[in-house]
């Protein structure tokens, strides 16, 4: 089937354009160009296109993007208004739902499988049995709004206590302007940084990474954790901080039972598009 598939991110977009002939791909920053001029432009350049299918970093419902705390365009039409004109399917799930049902078919198990990543902000979605949970409007894994501790800063959900404004990369960026460090705001460059207040804002992230992920291996004794996103690629001592941390904060049968480890996967929410 000819398919575009679209990861659309807090800070990139990718594509994959499938094609009988081949595959193609791409990618843009999010901030460069509109969504639905980018498929629009797309589908009339390639006719044989049958079906897009979209990871967003937002929460959907029904096919419906309800919010986006870290996205500032408004795509809520977006499905009507391709379908409507080019009489093709469009569909859309959050992203990190897309991501896990990736990690969950690269395993081929019948296992319960959580996948967390960090990148512009922290997501998460469990699959069970190879089914994704879902909640009762699509919210269920929502881990980087999980309350930890008052911040001086309100995250894209209202609140100003959630894990994701210690541990993702919008969150380094805010804690480094705040303290006005001079430093790359990455987990490198902040460790990098001889400064007291780094050292702050790394035990901050990794703390909240850890009760986040002790949270989850308590309520859902998943089978597999992984870990993904760009903050947490490039950075393999995460893995093992984690896997300590949750052996001391976990329930502790869960956290001997769970495998905890690093995506092996480039793209999981792109290549979840196609499992949609
Ligand atoms: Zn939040």
């Amino acid at each position: 089937m000819n398919r575009l598939l679209i990861d659309y991110g807090a800070s990139r977009c990718r594509y994959l354009i499938e094609k009988e002939e081949g595959e193609f791909s791409g990618e843009f920053a999010t901030a460069d160009k509109d969504l639905e001029h980018f498929i629009r432009t797309q589908l009339k350049c390639f006719e044989a296109i049958e079906a897009v299918h979209i990871a967003y970093a937002g929460q959907i419902v029904g096919g419906k993007i309800l919010s986006a705390p870290n996205i500032m365009t408004n795509h809520t039409g977006l499905k009507s208004s391709i379908e409507e004109i080019f009489r093709i399917p469009v569909k859309i799930e959050n992203d990190l739902k897309c991501a896990a049902l990736a990690e969950y078919h690269t395993r081929g198990e019948s296992i319960s499988l959580f996948c967390a990543y960090i990148g512009t902000g922290f997501g998460g979605a469990l699959v069970e049995e190879g089914r994704l949970m879902r909640g009762n409007s699509n919210m269920a894994g929502e881990v980087g709004h999980l309350p930890y501790k008052k911040s001086p800063f309100l995250c894209g959900c209202g609140k100003d206590d959630c894990v994701e404004l210690y541990c993702s990369g919008k969150a380094l960026a805010k804690w480094v302007e705040y303290y006005g460090l001079e430093c790359v705001p990455t987990l490198a460059g902040i460790e990098a940084s001889p400064n007291e207040e780094a050292s702050l804002i790394l035990q901050n992230f990794y703390g909240a990474l850890s009760h986040a992920v002790a949270t989850i291996v308590t309520l859902f004794n998943p089978t597999y954790l992984i870990l993904g996103g760009s903050v947490v690629t490039g950075n393999p001592k995460i893995e093992h901080i984690v896997r300590k941390n949750v052996n001391n904060m976990a329930f502790p049968l869960a956290a001997n039972d769970v495998t905890i480890e690093i995506t092996r996967l480039s793209n999981g929410c792109l290549e979840g598009t196609k499992w949609l």
